[in-house]
């Protein structure tokens, strides 16, 4: 026979229950008294895993990524992180890695100088090669140019992946523009997971070239297996979409820069 579990009053919300999860909040019911170990095991927890979030979000997106994006997407929520948190975590990894490592693209010295050039040399030369710079100057910075990256993507992949998924209520329905932003936010996790596994590699002298290769292709072939396995397509019908995405996000990248290069213009020649 069962004994009966007591009832307990939640230390966080106040709600009376039976178990071992407050229904109302989600805290534990055993929750102890701050202890040194706590504290420990809550600064570190996030980044050498003891969090099994962590473990499970990063496992499970090197494994099977689209799989574990559609999880995420249709509701298998509290066993991840969410894309934004996850990559708040791997870009304070990377920055940590890096510093440790005393690599040169360490994200702090990208963030004391993301050199653009000057409006002057856009407006001496107005040239397709300063733009081409530019962005590339914009999309190769971690901390800037993956998120930009992936807000930029949303329109693109909202126009040329329509397939529909079945949702855990029976609908089927393609991916929404919020649902297309955390798809790229969790590739753009992995993006920096890639980054900081190559990161003591970059420690080779002459490996760069070689490394920034492997890193667009790796970047490559994980959105097209996203794709792939979120929505259920073929290999082919993956990568033709998501060339065809890309090339859109470029294009909008390069409208978007020539539209605030032109406006920063107007609005400097306006002040004289
Ligand atoms: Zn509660």
């Amino acid at each position: 026979m069962k004994t009966e579990e007591k009832r307990t009053q939640c230390l966080n919300c106040g709600n009376t229950f039976k178990g071992q999860f407050c229904p109302h909040c989600g805290q534990k019911a055993n929750t102890k008294r701050l202890q040194s170990v706590e504290l420990f095991k809550n600064v570190v927890s996030p980044f050498v895993g003891g969090d099994s979030k962590v473990v499970n979000t990063c496992r499970d997106l090197f494994v099977r990524p689209g799989i574990m994006v559609r999880n995420y997407l249709m509701g298998k929520r509290a066993r991840y992180y969410n894309p934004l948190q996850m990559f708040v975590y791997v870009i304070t990894t990377y920055a940590i890695v890096s510093y440790v490592l005393g690599v040169s693209t360490s994200i702090f010295d990208e963030m004391a100088e993301l050199d653009l050039g000057s409006l002057d040399e856009f407006k001496d030369s107005a040239s397709i090669g300063f733009l081409i710079r530019y962005v590339n100057t914009l999309h190769d910075n971690k901390l800037y140019g993956t998120f930009f990256f992936a807000f930029l993507s949303v329109f693109p992949y909202h126009v040329f992946f329509r397939t529909k998924i079945q949702r855990p209520d029976g609908a089927m329905l393609p991916l929404n523009y919020t649902e297309q932003f955390y798809t790229q936010m969790f590739h753009s996790c992995l993006q920096m997971m890639i980054s900081i596994i190559l990161l003591p590699v970059c420690l080779i002298e002459g490996a760069e070239g070689i490394l920034s290769y492997i890193y667009q292709i790796a970047a490559l072939v994980y959105v097209v297996i996203i794709y792939k396995q979120l929505l259920g397509i073929g290999w082919m019908k993956s990568t033709l979409l998501n060339i065809l995405a890309i090339m859109l996000t470029v294009v909008l990248l390069f409208v978007l820069v020539v539209v605030v290069l032109v406006a920063a213009m107007l609005i400097e020649e306006a002040m004289k």
